[in-house]
């Protein structure tokens, strides 16, 4: 079974799910391992306050 990623919108079969959205193994090593490229980086942070603000 697969879960389309909230981040890159691919879908993944292996990740984790945060605040009941899924979020790919590969996405979520990119959160964790700061990225190199700042602009992607501002892209995740973004979408991770999306993704709380919506619970919220
Ligand atoms: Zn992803």
């Amino acid at each position: 079974m697969k879960f389309e990623c909230c981040i890159c919108n691919e879908y993944h079969e292996k990740g984790i799910v945060l605040m009941h959205k899924f979020i790919c193994r590969s996405c979520e090593l990119s959160i964790v391992d700061t990225p190199q490229d700042q602009l992607k980086y501002e892209i995740y942070k973004k979408k991770i306050k999306e993704i709380v603000t919506n619970i919220i």
